[in-house]
C-alpha cells in the first residue's frame, strides 16, 4: 500500500496561475509517453509515486495517450483506485479533448459534440468525478470559436472541469478565445505551449497575449522530448525514445541534428554544477509567464534528477548570454 512520503511539501515551488486562485508545483508531471497499454504498470505506479513524493501536484493527460489511445488515462485510474485515491484532493489532474479519437466525424477537433463526447470518455476512463483543468487539445480550423469555447464552458457549468485551459492557440487565436471566454465567464486560466530552448515561438507571439491577459503558460516538451539532457551525448541508447518505435515524435536524425549544440549546452551546465534537464527546466522557469513545466519521465530517476532543478533556478547575466550564444549558432 503506497504512504505518500511526509515531507513532500518541504522543497516543491507552487507558482500562481495566472491571477486565478490555483497554484501549480512549478513542475508537472506528463503521461504522454510510458503511460501507455504498452508500458508495465509498476514502473508507471514508481514515476507516479516518486513525483508524488517530490510535491508535484499536477498530472498531464489527454484522451489520446497511449499507445492504444486511451491507455493512459485506463491506467492512471488503476493507479488512482489502488494508490492515489486518498490523496485526489493534493493533485491538479488535467484532460484533453481535439486530437484524433474514434473514428467518423466527431471523434477528432473541436465542435461541441466532440469535445463533449471526448470529456465523457476520459472521465470514464480516468473513473474522476471532474477534471481539474480541461483543455482543448488544439484550435480547429472549422469550427466557429465560439462553439468551441462554448463547449468547454459547458464541462464547467456541469461540474466536469474545475478550469478551462487552451494548448496549441497561436498568441492571435488566444486572444480571441480570452474574449470569448470573458464573456462567457468561464473560468478559462492557462495555456499549454510547446517551450524548451529548441522552441521559443511563444516568447513573441504567445507570452505577451498571456500576460496582458493575466493568464499564464504550462510549458511542454520541455525537455525537446530528451534532447535536452545527457542521454543522447554517446549516442543513442536501445532504452531512449529515440529508439522508441510505438510513438515515433523524436527520430535519430533529431537527435544528430542537436548533438553539437546540446554538447556545448552541457558544458554550460556542468559549469553551474547541473545536468542539462535540470538547467534546461531551470532556464523554462526563468520566464514570467510560465507557471509551470511539464516533464515525461521513463523512469524513476529522471523525476529525482529533474525536481532538483529548483535547487538551481538563477542564471547570471553572462550564462544567459553564452547559452543565447550557443542556440543563435
Ligand atoms: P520532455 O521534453 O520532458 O521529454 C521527456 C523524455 O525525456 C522522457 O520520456 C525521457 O525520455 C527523457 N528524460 C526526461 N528526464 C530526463 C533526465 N533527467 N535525463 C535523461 N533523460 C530524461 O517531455 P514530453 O515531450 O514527454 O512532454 C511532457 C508532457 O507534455 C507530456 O507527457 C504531455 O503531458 C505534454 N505534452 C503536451 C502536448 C500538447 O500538444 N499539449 C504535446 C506534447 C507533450 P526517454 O524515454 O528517452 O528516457
Amino acid at each position: 500500500m503506497y504512504q505518500a512520503s511526509q515531507s513532500r511539501y518541504d522543497h516543491m515551488i507552487y507558482n500562481r496561475v495566472g491571477n486565478s486562485g490555483l497554484k501549480l508545483s512549478s513542475i508537472g508531471l506528463g503521461l504522454w509517453n510510458n503511460f501507455g497499454s504498452v508500458d508495465p504498470i509498476a514502473n508507471q505506479k514508481a514515476i507516479i509515486h516518486q513525483a508524488f513524493d517530490l510535491g508535484i501536484t499536477y498530472y498531464d493527460l489527454a484522451n489520446n495517450y497511449g499507445p492504444e489511445p486511451g491507455s493512459a488515462e485506463t491506467n492512471f485510474s488503476r493507479i488512482m483506485a489502488t494508490d492515489m485515491r486518498p490523496y485526489r484532493d493534493e493533485m491538479v489532474i488535467a484532460s484533453k479533448a481535439g486530437y484524433v479519437m474514434w473514428p467518423g466525424p466527431y471523434g477528432n477537433w473541436g465542435s461541441r459534440k466532440s469535445i463533449i463526447a471526448s470529456a465523457d470518455q476520459s472521465l470514464q476512463r480516468t473513473g474522476l468525478d471532474y477534471f481539474d483543468i480541461f483543455y482543448s487539445h488544439r484550435p480547429d480550423p472549422e469550427t466557429p470559436m465560439e462553439e468551441t469555447a462554448a463547449a468547454l464552458d459547458q464541462l464547467v457549468r456541469q461540474g466536469k472541469a474545475l478550469y478551462i485551459g487552451l494548448s496549441n492557440y497561436n498568441g492571435k487565436q488566444t486572444a480571441a478565445m480570452t474574449k470569448i471566454f470573458e464573456a462567457l465567464r468561464t473560468p478559462y486560466i492557462i495555456h499549454q505551449p510547446r517551450y524548451n530552448m529548441f522552441n521559443r515561438q511563444a516568447e513573441q507571439d504567445l507570452f505577451p497575449v498571456l500576460q496582458a491577459t493575466h493568464k499564464a503558460a504550462v510549458g511542454f516538451s520541455s525537455l525537446s522530448q530528451g534532447l535536452l539532457t545527457d542521454k543522447y551525448l554517446h549516442g543513442i541508447a536501445t532504452d531512449s525514445r529515440a529508439n522508441k518505435q510505438t510513438i515515433p515524435f523524436l527520430s535519430p536524425v533529431q537527435v544528430e541534428q542537436t548533438l553539437t549544440t546540446v554538447k556545448r549546452l552541457n558544458e554550460v551546465a556542468q559549469q553551474r554544477g547541473q545536468s542539462l534537464a535540470q538547467m534546461a527546466l531551470a532556464w523554462n522557469l526563468r520566464q514570467p509567464a510560465l507557471a509551470s513545466v511539464l516533464i515525461g519521465a521513463s523512469r524513476p530517476e529522471q523525476v529525482i534528477n529533474n525536481v532538483a532543478a529548483l535547487g538551481k533556478l538563477e542564471f547570471s547575466v553572462a550564462e544567459l548570454a553564452t547559452i543565447e550564444q550557443i542556440l543563435a549558432e
